[in-house]
């Protein structure tokens, strides 16, 4: 049986996040099988699911997450990209990325659609064309202009697909981004060493796609940390006097060297 798809109150504004409040909001036992629930409110008997935990950011309905076509986990209810809930609270960056990931993957999908539309009635407009050019026969010229009018929706589907395609692309980079926020959560969560079955299980995703998140993190971290110290050596030429006195005051504590 599929999660409960309750819908939220209106009150519930738009900025809402899962908070540890929220998660301990939940019934006691399963209304539709009274069976025992886990902490965030899933029923392990029949599946549905009850706590605040569950409910989706994108859609604001308690639903469980499922498989998508992406490497990643979805609404049941709403079909746009969700994190898999667990203890700690899902951040306000991860929701934001959530949401460009669904507004891009609704755009996607609007001009995958005006693409596959304007290719069809471009093909029906060409072969109109062509049987009203071999009845008629007119003058060259305007069966040149008859056929170039009848190519006007290739080129609308062309750069519908071109959009599509771009739209896509953002979708990717927003869910990625998304996932990465939330196995760094869960890396920090779990005190900075989990395994990569241990993410891959709560973010329910395959093991060599958990590796890879974690291997994005130290990534991440190895450029996040500081460089190198700064230099300590000054190799611009000062040429203000009252800049060389004050350079030579800095450094006559820690240098034996006297400078003119
Ligand atoms: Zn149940
Ligand atoms: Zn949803």
């Amino acid at each position: 049986m599929s999660g409960v798809g309750q819908l939220a109150p209106a009150a519930i504004g738009a900025e809402r996040v899962t908070s540890p409040a929220a998660l301990a909001a939940r019934p006691d036992a399963c209304s539709a099988c009274s069976g025992a629930l886990d902490p965030l409110g899933h029923c392990a008997n029949c599946g549905a699911v009850f706590g605040e935990a569950y409910r989706c950011p994108l859609c604001h309905a308690i639903s469980d997450v499922e498989a998508s076509k992406t490497q990643y986990t979805r609404c049941r209810a709403c079909g746009g990209p969700r994190i898999p809930p667990s203890e700690s609270a899902m951040s306000e960056a991860e929701v934001a990325c959530l949401r460009d990931a669904r507004s891009e993957q609704l755009r996607a999908g609007a001009f995958r659609a005006g693409s596959g539309f304007a290719f069809a009635s471009g093909g029906l407009s060409l072969l109109v064309t062509l049987l009203v050019l071999l009845v008629t026969s007119p003058a060259p010229l305007a069966q040149v202009a008859a056929l170039l009018a009848s190519l006007v929706p290739f080129a609308l589907a062309f750069f519908a697909l071109r959009s599509a395609r771009g739209h896509a692309r953002k979708f990717d980079a927003a869910l990625q981004q998304a996932w990465l926020l939330a196995a760094s959560r869960l890396v920090s969560a779990h005190g900075g060493q989990p395994s990569a079955k241990a993410i891959a299980q709560l973010l329910r995703v395959d093991e060599p796609r958990a590796e890879l998140l974690l291997a994005e993190l130290s990534v991440q971290d190895f450029i996040a940390q500081p460089a190198e110290p700064p230099a300590r050596v000054r190799v611009t030429e000062l040429t203000d006097p009252a800049d060389l006195a004050a350079a030579e005051e800095t450094t006559r504590g820690t240098s034996g060297v006297s400078r003119p």
